[in-house]
């Protein structure tokens, strides 16, 4: 696979994948696949992880003390979290939309209802999701903010959700190395500098296996995956969210192209090996470090940019989380409550899917937790909620796949207005050598 761009080599791996799966599961191999299959991509999540806390310190750090003036910082974060609200606003409004155009809800008949209830209303998946919700719930409004401010810097550090905490400590010390003047600053900022390519140099190291890992996780996804007429009763509710998330990227596409004046399709394929990772891990924070590479190597963001807006992105921004909100919301009053389908309650979506998204972390299905509250937030009734999620669950994951892509996708268009808006757009400076195992050597 030497000479072929790494995004093609990882959806080939990504198609090999699929294949693989749907062999195993006609040969009834599904022991063989998680006993063998799986742990590859397994381990490679957990990799991306592993370097996900230092990355963001070491980048932020370097790009708050690269600043020299800290206005400039105040800028960019003002900038970042409106811009971030905006686009998040706009999806729910289009999921809205959609649902409230497509009625995704109308074709489903009673039997589908309690074939999905008996298959997963008592799962471990949806109740699971449900007490979690109930303890995220139980908090004040300004809970997120306390939550925000760790007591212990170390042990925010050894959190992988405790991502706006590591933020949070980052930023206070990159402030503080500022204040106190570059030649008292200078031996920390040449470790963090030093730290930074040392990590940077992981992400490329680690996404060599990339083809091989996106084949396994994607093999696994096939085997693990739902009874095929279950997912086909819910089509219209899939293909109401895939719709609105495929809007989502004509969108991004129009931004970066009035905001930033490059082509959408440059900016797409240049991104393309991140999303192709959003899509086959499902988690925003694992693909993080890979997108703080692309952003900054292939599309040309500055690290006084990108290293504040991707990671704080990857935690508050999820519009493709926020759509699919909106829709699910909705298509489940559609069929279990149309009484509760009110304009002042769809409003209430909109202002909850905000919050909640901004709460939500950076992981596979936690959108569905969210989902949860934004019910609650309607008033739907408590005994339902099981059969709401169970009527979603069947197709969670493949659309988890597709709205981790979007969220991805978001936090990096909204990295390039941010940057063209403060005069950090330059130059792409990919590495020569970045995705090919032979310049590596
Ligand atoms: N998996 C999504 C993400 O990591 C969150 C979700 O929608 O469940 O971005």
């Amino acid at each position: 696979m030497k000479k072929l761009e790494l995004h093609w080599q990882i959806l080939i791996g990504m198609l090999a994948g699929l294949l693989f799966g749907f062999i195993a599961l006609q040969l009834e191999w599904q022991q063989f696949v998680a006993d063998w299959i799986k742990p590859l991509g397994t381990i490679f999540v957990k990799l991306l992880k592993l370097i996900a806390v230092p990355l963001i310190v070491a980048s932020l750090i370097k790009g708050i003390s690269d600043l020299k003036d800290i206005s400039k910082f105040k800028n960019i974060g003002v900038r970042t979290i409106l811009i971030y609200i905006g686009t998040t606003i706009f999806a729910i409004t289009l999921g809205l939309l959609l649902v409230n155009i497509l009625q995704p809800g109308d074709g489903i008949s009673q039997e589908t209802v309690d074939k999905l209830t008996n298959t997963y209303a008592n799962s471990s998946g949806v109740t699971a999701k449900i007490s979690e919700a109930s303890k995220q719930k139980s908090s004040g409004p300004l809970q997120f903010i306390v939550d925000m401010v760790p007591d212990n810097a170390v042990s925010a550090m050894s959190d992988n959700k405790a991502m706006l905490q590591v933020i949070f400590f980052t930023i206070f010390l990159g402030i503080s190395m500022l204040l106190i003047g570059e030649k008292k600053a200078k031996p920390l900022k040449d470790f963090f500098d030093g730290l930074n390519d040392a990590i940077l140099k992981m992400v490329d190291l680690i996404m060599l296996v990339s083809p091989y890992a996106v084949f396994a996780l994607l093999a696994n996804v096939v085997v693990t995956s739902g009874d095929p007429d279950i997912l086909l009763a819910l089509l219209k509710y899939a293909g109401t969210v895939v719709i609105g998330l495929l809007l989502m990227i004509v969108f991004y596409s129009i931004l970066v192209s009035v905001f930033t004046k490059k082509n959408p399709l440059w900016f797409l394929k240049e991104l393309s090996p991140a999303q192709l990772l959003a899509f086959s891990t499902s988690s925003s924070a694992a693909t993080l470090p890979v997108t703080m590479e692309r952003v900054e190597e292939h599309l040309g963001v500055d690290k006084e940019v990108s290293s504040f807006v991707l990671p704080v992105g990857a935690t508050i921004n999820m519009d493709g989380t926020s759509l699919y909100q909106a829709v699910a919301a909705v298509f489940a009053m559609q069929v279990l409550w149309p009484e509760g389908l009110s304009f002042g309650n769809q409003i209430s979506i909109v202002l909850t899917a905000l919050l909640a998204s901004i709460g939500s972390a950076a992981v596979p299905g936690a959108g569905m937790v969210m989902l949860v509250i934004v019910l609650e937030s309607i008033g739907f009734p408590k005994e339902l909620y099981p059969v709401a999620l169970a009527l979603i669950f069947a197709v969670d994951r493949p659309l988890d796949m597709l709205r981790t892509t979007i969220n991805v996708t978001g936090d990096a268009t909204v990295s390039m207005i941010v940057a063209k808006s403060v005069g950090k757009l330059g130059k792409p400076k990919p590495k020569e050598w970045d995705d090919h195992y032979d310049e590596v050597k």
